[in-house]
């Protein structure tokens, strides 16, 4: 019987939330996947477990992938660990667990540390609704048109982005969406440092002109305030009617009844307006 995939969440800054089965998991596993090995042996030495490891980054794995899976297949158990926080988010791991999916060997993901939900928990902006963008591409074009595709988007978004381009992303972040909107700047999470600063896009840019950021960052923007329903106008609803009637065979009353229904428009006004204009029933 093959084996199972474990997805094993570590700290990303506070070995105090490590949790039990975490532990329990990595000791029984059979090998263990890393994102980079001398990272997990440090974790694996603090625990007092010495383990099989194999490295398994976003660079090999169309050769590590294959033998990772073999091993599974022949009924191995494997946990997953990658640098700092959950596998396959933004994160190798992703393509691991697609493969198992298609060849339906098991995997099992245990919750635990996760820079995103961490930083939407405690952002202060709306949390019922978002989406998470990762890192935005480097090629500065490629960053445009994906920020270019956000500009209407209402939920809260999340991106994740490294300190040496904290400054490039907030400008245009700040081009693209306005100085107005808010931010929450989540610094080092469950680490000694740990910041949230909250402000607008355009502070936020200030900010960081003068003091080049330190640590690492995930941001969470408010999303774009929802746009007005657009009233559907009498004009509209007359050449509703008008094309009903046309295709139809609608009598004027049943026309206008329809479309009256349908825009959301007074009855009575919209069939004053269609006899006006020279309808008739
Ligand atoms: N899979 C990981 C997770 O689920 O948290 C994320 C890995 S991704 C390669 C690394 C990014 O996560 C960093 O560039 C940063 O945006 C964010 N991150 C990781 N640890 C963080 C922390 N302690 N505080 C703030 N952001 C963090």
């Amino acid at each position: 019987m093959a084996g199972t995939l474990y997805l094993v969440p570590t700290p990303i800054g506070n070995l105090g939330d490590l949790s039990q089965r975490i532990v329990d998991t990595l000791a029984q596993a059979d090998f263990i996947a890393a994102e980079d090995t001398r990272v997990t042996l440090k974790l694996l030495s603090h625990l007092n477990l010495r383990k099989p490891l194999l490295s398994y980054h976003r660079h090999n794995t169309d050769t590590a992938g294959p033998s990772i899976l073999e091993r599974l297949r022949g009924g191995e158990t494997c946990a997953l660990v990658t640098d700092a926080g959950t596998p396959a988010i933004s994160d190798p791991g992703e393509d691991l667990v697609a493969r198992c999916a298609a060849e339906g060997i098991e995997v099992i993901a245990l919750p635990g540390p996760c820079a995103l939900v961490t930083a939407l928990a405690v952002s202060g902006l709306p949390t019922g609704r978002f989406t998470f963008e990762g890192f935005l591409p480097m090629n500065r074009k490629n960053r445009r048109a994906r920020l270019d595709a956000l500009r209407d988007e209402i939920r809260t978004m999340v991106f994740y982005e490294a300190p040496h381009k904290l400054n490039a992303t907030l400008r245009d972040l700040a081009e693209t969406f306005g100085p107005e909107r808010r931010i929450s700047l989540c610094r080092e999470l469950t680490k000694l440092h740990e910041e949230v600063v909250r402000l607008t896009l355009g502070e936020a840019v200030e900010r960081f002109r003068e003091t080049p950021p330190r640590g690492e960052f995930v941001l969470v923007v408010a999303g774009a305030a929802p746009k007005p329903r657009e009233e559907p106008d009498m004009d509209e609803g007359l050449e509703r009617v008008e094309r009903l009637r046309e295709e139809e065979g609608l009598s004027l009353r049943d026309a206008v009844r329809r479309v009256a229904k349908e825009l959301r428009l007074s009855r009575n006004a919209l069939y004053e307006l269609a006899v006006s204009s020279g309808s008739e029933d």
